[in-house]
């Protein structure tokens, strides 16, 4: 097994065995741009580091020398040498990016003597001392475990001593005295002198590496990610020859993306400091300066900046998001990696790259993530009615988007509200990896301190999560649990508005407003309508539902839900009486009333959506789901015995007693859907005579109207043909009431495990499929999925028993081959049978893929995930297509 490739040796392509960090110095340093010589450990050894108890290979430490040879030999300088020190970093790096959750040490290799030939070959001992405090620094936290703060408390000690407020400021007494007690902190905290000679400091380094992969933060972050071992599994180790960019005034080091990655702008963006090392930037101990300030500082360099990001973009054709570090006007490259970003930024940089000629449009749609896209759908403040607020503070916009909450100052509070339910604006004066956590169960994130490469902005940004940092008139005080800016306080619990695009602080709750679809949005929606094969429908049950989703690019409406129209309050009265009738003809009498209103409903709605289908699905709930439940009832009956009027009284007891009779054990599996119409038909008869004279009038109207009837929970062809002799009836009045024929097509649901293993049966009378993924899940596991999701589920997905929530991504494997079976089955009745999908799925990117392989005619989605659906539709596709040429060839 090779453990060891100098960057030479390896290229960009093994990220699995290199590591993203690896993979990009080889591949940088294989196209001739300056990166400091270096080699990598591979994430083989760890993985072995892991599976032999935690020893690493006794055959790595001779080519790890080896390879330290090689670097004397690269950079003329000599390891432990007291003339002149080679000294590196040491990195951690694994297949993925874990933006700061394992460790970096830097200018390992100093000593006491190392230190002093340090300083005599520069001449330059406050460098020297800086960089061995910056050692013993990062050292001492990640290889013994030290707390930081130790650290910092001594060096805020001798800044206020020395009387500076910079750390570049320190003079060499100072930082003499630092390193001092920097090494006490350690010894004290292990027992053992500071280990002197760069061997020793090496190995430890190397263990603590490894060991940073299990630890706490790197768990949780994976975890929450879904990074699973199949993506990333071990961490490389990177060992770098060092760039100081704390030479001084000539010097720097920052870190820059190649575009924009707020939104998209083709112009370098990013933040430098002058006279400082790596980790400072990213630590917001001092303020960086913005990238664009260098022209004037270091034209030299900046041009060289700007030159080395066109050589990159051109060569891994995707922005990308550097470290760079200048050592005395001399230009270093310290990492390359695709750069995060928002949504708006990766569909503009999507469109000017096609523009550009840099990608091709399939490359362009390919390299969106579709559900990144909801952040485009997010809302803003309505700036109009924000002037009736009152803005608090200012900071700077980190990530876009509008959020209000309640200000909560504590990682563990801001977990255990959002978990609850709670809207939480985390509140900090900074974050770090271990809050990570809360940034998932909180709706924004505010810090008083850092700039826009701040843990805080980098964090929130990949979660499309509205974010404020560096808003430094506000002061934190998260032991008191409140903040102040002014005279004003703001205290746990109370409401705020984040502004993220404009980096305003609202009290209140400012109301926000829908988002707008951007010309490039618009391109990339008409691309991937172009490129894709499914046909993409909507949820809706609501003119206004209907109108968003056809804006956002919907050909038609999958599932129209009618009992969602019997919810509105204007209408539920009129339902329950329905329910409440006691007999036939009563009912009759009310069933009228809910007929026309229906019809109008359906009127509005296939206005919407003229010229495209629209499904109209039959009643499917249990009827107990419209009354008052029998607990709530009989609270309300003791009440009403104490001071309620006769009357009342008698109501609520009929109600009671109703709802008592329609009660049922387990209502999944009970008395709803086609059942209900089959039990009830003068139900489905009203819905469907509905249907059929909304059409008739919009016949009338010259409205091209395609309305469909669909049926629940549908079992057997029995059950079907039963409502189907409903609707013969119905529409033979209907016609001869009219004088004109009338088309509506009749189909079934697939949500049944019967219904989908008869579907060839089933296919006789439909005329079109549907599936009904969300029932037909719980079916197929037999989980009822409140209870799933509320008792077992996550505990299922921790343990790996299921890789994902079912409900969420189609199960392709079980329900998935219900799926495909039935297809097959009811295509060879009627090869050109429609068939879509309706379930929850029908918006969610996996389960996508999978439907446009089986061969559905269309997903129906919410509104707001239309375009997610429409690209990644036609990433299935275009992914198909590049598999089926890859056969060919
Ligand atoms: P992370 O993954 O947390 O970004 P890195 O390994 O990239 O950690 O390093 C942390 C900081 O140290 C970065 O700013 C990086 O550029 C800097 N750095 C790492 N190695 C070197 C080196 N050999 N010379 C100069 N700076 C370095
Ligand atoms: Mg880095
Ligand atoms: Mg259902």
């Amino acid at each position: 097994m090779k453990m060891v490739y100098f960057f030479d040796e390896g290229d960009g392509k093994n990220k699995k065995l290199l590591g993203g960090k690896g993979a990009g110095l080889c591949e940088m340093t294989r196209i001739k741009l300056p990166v400091p010589p270096g080699f990598t450990i591979t994430t083989d050894v760890c993985k072995s580091y892991y599976q032999n108890g935690k020893t690493i290979p006794k055959s790595l430490w001779p080519e790890v020398k080896k390879n330290i040879t090689k670097l004397e030999r690269k950079t003329g300088k000599k390891w432990n040498s007291d003339t002149n020190p080679l000294l590196v970093s040491v990195r951690s790096g694994a297949a993925i990016s874990m933006p700061g959750m394992m460790d970096t040490i830097l200018n390992l290799g100093l000593n006491e003597d190392t230190v002093t030939a340090l300083t005599k070959k520069t001449d330059n001992p406050r460098f020297a001392w800086d960089s061995y405090r910056r050692f013993v620094q990062l050292f001492g936290k990640v290889v013994f475990g030290v707390d930081d703060k130790k650290f910092d408390h001594v060096l805020e000690e001798a800044k206020k001593k020395q009387g500076v407020h910079a750390d570049s400021d320190l003079n060499e007494q100072s930082l003499r005295e630092i390193v001092s007690q920097y090494k006490q902190i350690c010894q004290s905290h292990t027992g053992k002198p500071f280990p002197m000679h760069p061997d020793e400091q090496l190995q430890l380094a190397v263990r603590a590496v490894f060991n940073s992969w299990m630890g706490e933060r790197a768990l949780v972050y994976r975890d929450k990610n879904h990074i699973t071992k199949d993506i990333a599994d071990g961490t490389a180790i990177n060992i770098v020859t060092m760039a100081f960019g704390n030479m001084g005034n000539d010097s720097a080091t920052g870190v820059v993306f190649t575009r924009n990655p707020g939104d998209g702008t083709n112009k370098i963006f990013g933040e430098y400091l002058v006279n400082a090392q790596g980790e400072d930037v990213v630590a917001g101990v001092r303020t960086p300066k913005p990238v664009d300030e260098m022209q004037k500082e270091m034209p030299k360099s900046y041009q060289l900046l700007v030159s080395t990001c066109k050589k990159l973009e051109k060569h891994y054709k995707e922005p990308q998001d550097i470290e760079f570090t200048i050592e005395q006007g001399k230009f270093y490259l310290l990492q390359t990696r695709s750069a995060k970003m928002n949504a708006a930024g990766m569909i503009k940089t999507s469109v000017d790259m096609v523009k550009e000629k840099l990608v091709t449009k399939e490359r362009a749609l390919l390299r969106l993530q579709p559900d990144q896209l909801e952040q485009l759908l997010h809302k803003t403040i309505d700036y109009e009615q924000a002037k009736q607020y009152k803005k608090v503070a200012k900071g700077i916009a980190a990530s876009p988007g509008a959020a209000s909450g309640v200000a909560v100052f504590d990682v563990k509070r801001a977990v255990s509200m959002g978990e609850n339910g709670a809207k939480v604006i985390l509140v900090r004066e900074e974050t770090k990896p271990e809050d990570v956590p809360a940034f998932f169960t909180s709706v924004g994130i505010l810090t008083s301190r850092g700039g826009k490469t701040s843990h805080a902005a980098v964090v929130a940004r990949g979660m499309g999560k509205p974010c404020i940092v560096g808003c430094s008139e506000m002061k934190i005080n998260s032991e008191a649990k409140q903040a102040t800016v002014g005279s004003a306080v703001i205290h746990e619990g109370d409401a705020i508005t984040i502004d993220g695009s404009q980096g305003d602080v609202y009290s209140g709750q400012v109301p926000t407003i829908e988002p707008q679809m951007t010309n490039d949005f618009k391109t990339i929606l008409d691309w991937a309508q172009k490129e894709k094969k499914l046909g993409i429908r909507a949820n809706a049950d609501t003119p206004d539902g209907a109108q968003l989703a056809r804006k956002y690019g919907a050909h038609g409406i999958g599932l129209c839900r009618t009992e969602r129209m019997f919810n509105a309050t204007d209408r539920l009265g009129l339902f329950v009486d329905l329910i409440m009738a006691k007999s036939l003809e009563e009912r009759k009498q009310r069933l009228e009333k809910l007929q026309e209103l229906q019809k109008s409903d359906f009127i509005q709605i296939l206005k919407v959506m003229e010229g495209y289908k629209v499904t109209i699905r039959l009643l499917d709930p249990p009827l107990h789901e419209f009354l008052p439940n029998p607990e709530e009832l009989i609270n309300k009956m003791h009440r009403l015995e104490k001071q309620g009027s006769q009357q009342e009284i008698e109501e609520t007891r009929i109600i009671l007693a109703r709802a008592k009779e329609l009660a049922e054990i387990n209502p999944m599996m009970g008395h709803r859907g086609v059942r209900v119409g089959i039990t009830y038909p003068e139900i489905y008869e009203m819905q469907i005579r509905a249907v059929f004279e909304a059409a008739a009038e919009l016949a009338k109207q010259k409205v091209n109207a395609y309305p469909q009837i669909m049926i629940p929970q549908v079992s057997n062809i029995t059950e079907l043909n039963h409502i189907k002799s409903i609707y013969n009836k119905v529409k033979a009045e209907a016609e001869a009431k009219h004088h004109m024929k009338i088309r509506i097509n009749f189909g079934t649901m697939l949500e049944v495990v019967r219904g989908c293993l008869t579907s060839h049966e089933l296919a006789e009378t439909a005329e079109f499929f549907s599936f009904g993924t969300n029932d037909l899940t719980q079916a197929v596991f037999s989980f009822s999925r409140e209870d799933a999701e509320g008792k077992f589920l996550p505990e299922y997905i921790e343990k790996e028993i299921l890789e994902r929530n079912p409900f969420q991504t189609l199960d392709v494997n079980g329900v998935g081959s219900l799926v495909k079976l039935a297809v097959a089955n009811g295509r060879r009745i009627k090869p050109g049978l429609e068939i879509g999908v309706c379930g929850e799925h029908g918006g969610d990117p996996n389960s996508i893929k999978f439907f446009h392989g089986a061969g559905a005619s269309y997903v129906s989605a919410s509104p707001h995930r239309i375009p997610i659906a429409i690209v990644a539709a036609a990433q299935a596709k275009l992914a198909e297509k590049s598999t089926k040429t890859k056969k060919k060839k």
